[in-house]
C-alpha cells in the first residue's frame, strides 16, 4: 500500500517564495569598507528574480553552470538562488585555490560564466585565457575602486545589467535536478566535484534548523565568516532564508578585529567558522559585550578543547563543534549535549564537546574495520572508517573515474576520517586517515597530540605530522608556534604532554616554527609541512 501524501517538490524555489512572502523587510547586511550596507530580504528577492532574467539575456543554457568567486555578500546570495531557481547550476570557486586547480574545476565544470567581486578580478582575469568555455564575466563592485576593470567585450557589470532585465517567474518541478556544486579542495590531487541537488538542500536547511543541530530560526542573525565558496558556509545561507534569519555578510574583511565588530555592532545570535578564526577572534572580542550571541559554531577542522574552553570562560559560551564535508553538505554531526550527559562535571562535558558529536537527524553514521568492512562496535574506544549515508551526502563525484575509491560496496562514503563512537552516539575523529601516525604498527592521533599541545598557555598553534623511521616505520614532529613574547623548549613541551598521553604517543622532536601553513579554507595544511619537513631528521 502506497502513502497518499503529496508528491510535493522540495525545491530552493519553494524556500525562496517563503522568504520572499514572509520576510520582506527582514534585514540582510554586508560589510564593506565603508560601513555596513543594509538591504532586505524584499529587495534581494526582487533582485533576484531580475537576476534570473540576467541569466537568460547572457545566453547561459537552461542547465548551465553560473561560476561565482566571491566574498560573502548580499549579492552572492542573489547568485545563490538565481541559478538554482531558473534551472541553472550555481558553481561557487574558491578565491583561494591554486592557478592550476581554478582552471581544472571551471574548464571540469564548464562554467559559461563567471561572477566575480572587483577586488578579486586581479586573482581570475589573468587566468581566463585558459578557461574556454566562461563566456561572460560580470563583475561585481565591493567598494574596490582601485582595481582596473580590463577593457575586455567580455566583462560587464552586475548593476548594469541588473538594472535592464526584467524579473523571471521561478520554476522547478524536479527536486532531483543539479542545485550547485563545489570542489574538495583537493588535498591530494585535483579537486573532485559535488553536485547537489534541490532536494538535498532542502533537506539539509531543514537538517540546519532542527534544535538539535543548529537551531536556526527566525530570530537569529548569523554571521557566516565560513566562506560561501567553502561547503555552501555550511549551509547556513540558505537554512537562512528558508527560516527567515538575517544574514550578516562579512565581505572582505576577516580580521579578527572587524569580525569582534560585526558580532557585537550587529548583534550576532549564530557565527560560524573554522577554528583558526576564533583563535584570532578570542583576544579581541574578550570583556565585549557579546550579549545577543547564542552560539558560535566551529568545524572543518578539529575545535581544540582549549579553546572552546576558552571561550566559555571569557565569553560566556563554548563553541559548538561540527563535522562535515563538501561531500555531505556539509553538516554531518553536531556536538549537542545530549539529556543522557547533561548534569554531568563541567570537565566531562568539555570532553564531550571536544568530539564530533552526534548524527544530525537524516545523516547514518557507523565505522567499519577498512581491511574486512566489517562493522565495529560504538563502545568509544575501537576506532575504524567513519562511513555516513543519508538525502544530503554524496553518492558519486561529478564525471570522475576516482569516484569507486570513496564509496564502499552498499553505496555509504568512505569519509576518509578515523573515528570512534561512544555508547551515546558522539563521533570522536582520531585523524584523517592520512595524517595518522604509523608507528611500530600502532596508529598514534596526531589530532589529539596537537589538542593537548595547544592547551599548554604558551602555545599558539601546533601541528603534528609523521616522520619516517627506520624502527617504528613513522614517528610523530611536533611543530609548535609560540604566542608572540613567550618562550618554550622542547623539553617542556614534552614534560607538559608527559602525564597527558601514552608514553609512546611522545613526538620524538619538537620544532618550533613561525606559522602552521594553512590550506585555502584556513586548516592546517599538513601536506605542506610534510613537504617542508621531507627529509628531517628525527634525533
Ligand atoms: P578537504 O577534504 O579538502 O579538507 P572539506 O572541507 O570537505 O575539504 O573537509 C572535510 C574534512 O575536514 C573532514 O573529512 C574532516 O577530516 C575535516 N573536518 C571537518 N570538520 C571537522 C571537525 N569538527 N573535526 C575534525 N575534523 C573535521
Amino acid at each position: 500500500m502506497q502513502g497518499l501524501m503529496q508528491d510535493y517538490p522540495l525545491t530552493l524555489v519553494s524556500m525562496f517564495e517563503r522568504a520572499e512572502k514572509l520576510f520582506a523587510n527582514k534585514p540582510l547586511m554586508t560589510a564593506a569598507p565603508k560601513g555596513v550596507q543594509r538591504t532586505t530580504y524584499g529587495t534581494w528577492a526582487e533582485r533576484t528574480r531580475r537576476l534570473g532574467g540576467v541569466l537568460d539575456r547572457l545566453g547561459v543554457s537552461a542547465d548551465g553552470r553560473v561560476g561565482t568567486f566571491a566574498w560573502n555578500s548580499a549579492r552572492h546570495l542573489e547568485l545563490y538562488f538565481a541559478g538554482p531557481c531558473t534551472g541553472r547550476v550555481l558553481h561557487t570557486l574558491n578565491i583561494r585555490l591554486f592557478a592550476e586547480q581554478l582552471t581544472y574545476i571551471v574548464n571540469h565544470a564548464e562554467d559559461e560564466v563567471i561572477f566575480v567581486d572587483r577586488s578579486l578580478i586581479p586573482v581570475l582575469w589573468p587566468l581566463i585565457g585558459e578557461m574556454p568555455t566562461v563566456r561572460h564575466v560580470v563583475m561585481m563592485d565591493d567598494d574596490a575602486g582601485d582595481v582596473e576593470i580590463p577593457d575586455d567585450a567580455r566583462i560587464s557589470d552586475y548593476e548594469a545589467l541588473l538594472a535592464e532585465a526584467d524579473p523571471v517567474p521561478f520554476r522547478v518541478t524536479d527536486e532531483n535536478l543539479a542545485a550547485s556544486m563545489c570542489y574538495t579542495s583537493g588535498t591530494t590531487g585535483n579537486p573532485k566535484g559535488v553536485v547537489y541537488s534541490h532536494r538535498s538542500m532542502y533537506l539539509h536547511s531543514m537538517g540546519a534548523m532542527l534544535t538539535d543541530a543548529l537551531a536556526i530560526c527566525e530570530s537569529d542573525v548569523i554571521l557566516p565568516v565560513v566562506p560561501m565558496f567553502h561547503a555552501n558556509a555550511w549551509g547556513l545561507c540558505q537554512a537562512a532564508v528558508f527560516a527567515g534569519s538575517s544574514l550578516v555578510m562579512p565581505g572582505r574583511d576577516l580580521t579578527p578585529g572587524a569580525i569582534a565588530e560585526l558580532i557585537v555592532g550587529q548583534k550576532v545570535t549564530v557565527a560560524a567558522g573554522v577554528p583558526t578564526i576564533w583563535m584570532g577572534v578570542l583576544p579581541v572580542i574578550e570583556g565585549r559585550d557579546t550579549s545577543a550571541l547564542r552560539t558560535i559554531v566551529c568545524g572543518g577542522s578539529a575545535v581544540p578543547r582549549a579553546l572552546s574552553e576558552s571561550y566559555r570562560e571569557k565569553v560566556g559560551r563554548p563553541l559548538l563543534q561540527a563535522w562535515g564535508m563538501t561531500e555531505t553538505s556539509p553538516l554531518a554531526s553536531v556536538a549537542q549535549l545530549l539529556s543522557t550527559v547533561k548534569g554531568r562535571p563541567e570537565e566531562e562535558l568539555a570532553d564531550i564537546r571536544a568530539t564530533q558529536g552526534i548524527p544530525v537527524p537524516g545523516v547514518d553514521a557507523r565505522i567499519v574495520d577498512p581491511g574486512t568492512g566489517d562493522q565495529l562496535p560504538w563502545d568509544g574506544k575501537t576506532s575504524g572508517e567513519l562511513q555516513v549515508a543519508g538525502p544530503w551526502i554524496a553518492r558519486t563525484y561529478y564525471n570522475d573515474d576516482r569516484a569507486g575509491d570513496s564509496f564502499a560496496p552498499d553505496g555509504w562514503l568512505r569519509t576518509g576520517d578515523v573515528a570512534t563512537i561512544s555508547p551515546e552516539g558522539y563521533i570522536h575523529l582520531v585523524d584523517r586517515t592520512k595524517d595518522l601516525v604509523k608507528s611500530g604498527g600502532e596508529w598514534i592521533s596526531s589530532v589529539e597530540l596537537e589538542n593537548e599541545i595547544m592547551a599548554h598557555p604558551k602555545v599558539a598553534e601546533a601541528a603534528v605530522i609523521a616522520i619516517p623511521h627506520d624502527r617504528w616505520v613513522e614517528r610523530p614532529l611536533a611543530c609548535v608556534v609560540l604566542k608572540p613574547g613567550e618562550e618554550l623548549t622542547k623539553e617542556e613541551v614534552l614534560a607538559w604532554l608527559e602525564p597527558r598521553v601514552a608514553k609512546w604517543w611522545l613526538p620524538d622532536d619538537v620544532v618550533f616554527i613561525d606559522e602552521v601553513p594553512k590550506t585555502s579554507v584556513g586548516k592546517f595544511s599538513k601536506k605542506d609541512l610534510r613537504e617542508r619537513f621531507s627529509g628531517y631528521q628525527l634525533p
